[in-house]
């Protein structure tokens, strides 16, 4: 999905009605801000609000998600297209995350189970070392991968100026962060803040 060919062509079709931003803004009973979002490439908009967007600028929900003007021919074509990368998006975003949690039962669960086992069991001392180093270590590659994992899947979106945007891997495992969000600093208005997970681009 092309979120700059979509903002352009957003802005194009909106002057075409004589709108400002904020009077598309305010039929849809969203901020101009999230206009310009779009319009700029900074956000997809939301599944929700397709229909009413289309229905302002006179366009179809298929014609929005390409970009551009679409004739009969090539119609439903394309509308299997952009039906399937949109699926795909999130279907993907969702894989990442579940595979991630899958892997992160499986860390603490072997680790543990190999850290009860070495005290547990009589065994010379360097054998009950060598079994705690492997727990360590077995733990340490999990949580790697599911950083990895949880990092490939999504992007944030700024508290401050709803931007969504891809931090960098070194920021992204610095940030303090609960479940859903993670403290990162925005590469478009500069603010720190928790920044929300959302699936899609
Ligand atoms: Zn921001």
């Amino acid at each position: 999905m092309d979120l700059k060919r979509i903002g352009l062509f957003i802005a194009l079709m909106r002057k075409e009605k004589g709108l400002t931003q904020k009077e598309l803004a305010d039929k849809l009973y969203i901020s101009d801000k999230t206009v310009s979002k779009w319009e700029t490439g900074n956000g997809l908009c939301d599944v929700t609000l397709m229909e009413p967007l289309c229905k302002e600028l006179g366009i179809t929900v298929n014609e929005l998600l390409s970009g551009e003007r679409i004739d009969d021919t090539e119609y439903k074509k394309r509308a299997e297209e952009n039906m399937l990368s949109l699926a795909l998006e999130r279907k993907q975003s969702k894989r990442n995350i579940l595979l991630s949690i899958i892997v992160g039962i499986i860390t603490l669960l072997s680790a543990f189970t190999i850290l009860m086992a070495s005290g547990y069991y009589e065994m010379p001392t360097y054998q009950r070392i060598i079994l705690i180093i492997i727990s360590i270590v077995i733990l340490i590659g999990g949580i790697y991968v599911v950083c990895i994992l949880d990092y490939h899947s999504g992007t944030f979106e700024c508290r401050h100026c709803k931007k969504r945007f891809i931090p960098s891997m070194g920021a992204y495992l610095m940030g303090p962060h609960t479940i859903t969000t993670r403290q990162l600093k925005c590469p478009h208005c500069g603010k720190r803040s928790y920044c929300k997970k959302r699936l899609t681009k």
